[in-house]
């Protein structure tokens, strides 16, 4: 069983990969991103607190997204848990550590998937989802065969992100370097850390993203 995190800045392909280990591997998705946009379109008292903070493109507090995870790492990991969007601050990488070690669990890598700026923007602001089964799609590299159908499970409830902006990437790249950026190190340090170019096509960083399952193994 591998446990991994997905790190990477805004628009590196994350979720897309996510997605593909989810449908090969039958691992288990944690987006906190995902978790987050939930509670806001629920209404609840966490969402509307969150809603503002996110749409300025800035970080919601380590101990909000903490409890998400918590919640659900205790309804069990399939063939693994993949931690996209997660830890995004040191307090958060410190926190996971302890939660995993608590339900008997560890980490298996720490895949970096590395983007040029410039690629993100392009990225950010094609993206859009289908807001039935979450498939993610670009306007220019991943277009869906008909348009306003989501290929997959054929609804017609294509979304766009309020945050998928170029204002609000600006704001998001900020706090990615500021502070998701300093788990490259620490996790070097800890020995987790592989990294791959996220800049090729959506196979070929799979590719490589399976090599390094396939070579931890476990
Ligand atoms: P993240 O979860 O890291 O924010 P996504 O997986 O949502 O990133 O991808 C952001 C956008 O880039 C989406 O529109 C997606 O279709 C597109 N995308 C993802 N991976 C690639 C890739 N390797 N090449 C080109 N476009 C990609
Ligand atoms: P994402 O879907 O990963 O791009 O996340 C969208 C937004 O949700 C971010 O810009 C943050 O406002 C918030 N968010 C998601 N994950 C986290 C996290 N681990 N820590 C803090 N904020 C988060």
């Amino acid at each position: 069983m591998a446990n991994i995190i997905l790190l990477g800045p805004p628009g590196a392909g994350k979720g897309t990969q996510a997605r593909l280990l989810v449908e090969q591997r039958g691992m288990v998705q944690l987006s906190t991103g995902d978790m987050l946009r939930d509670a806001k379109a629920s209404g609840s008292a966490m969402g509307r607190r969150v809603a503002e903070v996110m749409d300025r493109g800035q970080l919601v507090t380590d101990e909000i997204v903490i409890g998400l995870i918590e919640e659900k790492l205790s309804a069990g990991a399939g063939a693994g848990f993949i931690f996209d969007g997660f830890p995004r601050t040191l307090a958060q990488a410190d926190a996971l550590a302890r939660l995993l070690e608590r339900i008997g669990q560890r980490l298996s890598a720490v895949i970096e998937m590395r983007v040029d700026d410039a690629a993100l923007l392009a990225r950010i602001t094609g993206r859009f989802t289908c807001g039935n089964c979450g498939e993610v799609y670009h306007d220019v590299t991943r277009p869906t065969a008909v348009p306003g159908k989501c290929d997959v499970c054929g609804a017609t409830d294509l979304r766009r992100r309020a945050d998928d902006t170029e204002e609000s990437l600006k704001q998001r790249l900020m706090e990615y370097y500021k502070k998701t950026s300093p788990l490259i190190g620490y996790y070097y340090a800890t020995g987790d850390l592989f990294s791959v170019d996220g800049l090729g096509a959506v196979e070929a960083v799979a590719a490589e993203i399976s090599g390094v399952l396939d070579g931890e193994g476990d």
